[in-house]
């Protein structure tokens, strides 16, 4: 009998597992497992173009009906699963079919934490397809918008509804800045000043106390009294992971399903993406990335991992993420931020490009952050982890600069 492998979560880190199971030449059957009825979609999109209205759900597909016939993934959409049973090998689903495997691969990624001054009309989080497409009418309809968390998401959409012409556009977030773990103080203040120069009113260093509603609309209670009204609000406060219908098997749960370096959580059973917590060899400790590089690589492993048996391939983790704001494009690498010493290197267009280098205590490189500046980001990330010093790669990224016609450097 062909063996099955069957993914639970049908997002880009059950997808990447499907396809790259059959790259690998695996001959199994393959059942894609989820719970959202739409085909998959990739989430980057949902608070960048798709929400900007410029891409669309076509444009954010990441496999159709067609594509996965032809690459013989059986699509199970509309169907949660609530249970498996790693002995007997096999999960439940939410009408109580159990599906047997040979393999299982968990995928099912992170949902949006929840607001925890309620939830009302006008009040959103940003997770899914159908959230993007709410929070899209609702800010099609104008501001006023307040953005409450400035990680990623928060950041991200208040650029983008900036972008879409809407006027009022408050974020807040009791840390001095916005991304202000990953950037580091001086970064983070870069950014905040990027926000503010886009005429985002910025509340930085203050919570949260509530969130009314009247007939006027919503009103933003901050700590220090301060009161903004709002026909809009975005809760970006981070993402818990989608473990919860593991919780009575025998799986070891620890904000996230802990796997060992081959991505296995037990035998025959592996997790991959925003729900994996994995070991990260250099920090010596479990981390569970939510990056949707970091997802695709743990996919192709874990898929090498299920075809290959007899040679399975470890995780090496380089941390990589990117974030767009307004016209710009962060990316990050390694560790970055924190209380590590940086020096700042002027790219190419030194007002727009620059990238950030941050260095561990005894002066190796540890991770950067470049705005605008792919070609740095590249020698950076190929750098993260090998025992340069910071001075060699502050080297090697300024010879990234292109030389002009007298030879100087911009
Ligand atoms: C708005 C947004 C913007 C982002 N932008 C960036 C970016 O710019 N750069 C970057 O690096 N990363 C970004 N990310 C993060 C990146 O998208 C995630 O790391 C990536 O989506 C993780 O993929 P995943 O497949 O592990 O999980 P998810 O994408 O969360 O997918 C999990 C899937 O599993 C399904 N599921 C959950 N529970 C069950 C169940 N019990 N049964 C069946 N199915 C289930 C879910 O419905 C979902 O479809 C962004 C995320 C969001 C939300």
């Amino acid at each position: 009998m062909n063996p099955v492998t069957v993914i639970v979560g049908s997002s880009i880190g059950g997808v990447r597992t499907a396809q790259a199971l059959r790259a690998s030449g695996y001959d199994g059957e393959v059942l894609l497992v989820g719970e959202e009825t739409a085909l998959p979609y990739d989430k980057p999109p949902l608070s960048k173009g798709l929400l900007a209205g410029k891409s669309t759900v076509e444009d954010i597909t990441l496999l159709t009906e067609e594509a996965a016939a032809e690459a013989g993934i059986r699509l199970v959409p509309g169907r949660a699963a609530t249970g498996l049973d790693v002995a007997g090998r096999w999960i439940e689903l939410a009408d109580g079919e159990r599906l047997r495997f040979d393999d299982l691969v968990i995928a099912t990624g992170a949902r949006a934490r929840p607001s925890p001054w309620g939830g009302m009309p006008g009040v959103h989080v940003l997770r899914t397809l159908g959230d993007a497409e709410a929070l899209a009418r609702d800010l099609g309809k104008g501001g006023p918008l307040v953005v409450i968390g400035a990680g990623f998401i928060g950041a991200e959409v208040a650029a983008t509804a900036r972008d879409m012409g809407v006027e009022d556009v408050t974020l807040v977030d009791p840390a001095p800045a916005p991304l202000h773990g990953v950037l580091g103080p001086e970064l983070a203040d870069w950014c905040a000043r990027l926000h503010a120069g886009n005429g985002v009113t910025t509340r930085f260093g203050v919570g949260v106390d509530g969130i009314d509603r009247s007939a006027e609309g919503l009103l933003v209670r901050l700590a220090d009294g301060k009161r903004f009204p709002a026909a809009t609000v975005v809760v970006g406060i981070g993402a818990v992971p989608c473990d919860d219908w593991l919780r009575s098997s025998c799986l070891r749960l620890d904000d996230g399903v802990v796997c060992d370096a081959y991505g296995r959580a037990a035998e025959n059973v592996y997790a991959v993406g925003d729900v994996a917590r994995v070991p990260h060899p250099r920090k010596n400790a479990l981390v569970r990335a939510e990056h949707w590089t970091s997802t695709v690589e743990q996919a192709a492993r874990v898929a090498h991992n299920i075809a290959r048996k007899e040679s399975p391939r470890a995780h090496e983790p380089v941390e990589y993420v990117w974030s767009d704001q307004y016209d710009n494009t962060i990316q990050i690498t390694g560790h970055t931020g924190g209380p590590l010493s940086a020096v700042t290197v002027p790219g190419p267009d030194p007002g727009r490009a620059f990238a950030r280098l941050y260095a561990e205590p005894d002066g190796s490189f540890a991770g950067a952050v470049t705005v605008n500046w792919p070609r740095a980001l590249i020698t950076c990330r190929k750098a993260v982890g090998s025992a340069a010093s910071l001075e060699e790669i502050r080297g090697s990224v300024s010879a990234k600069r292109p030389v002009t016609k007298t030879g100087a450097r911009p």
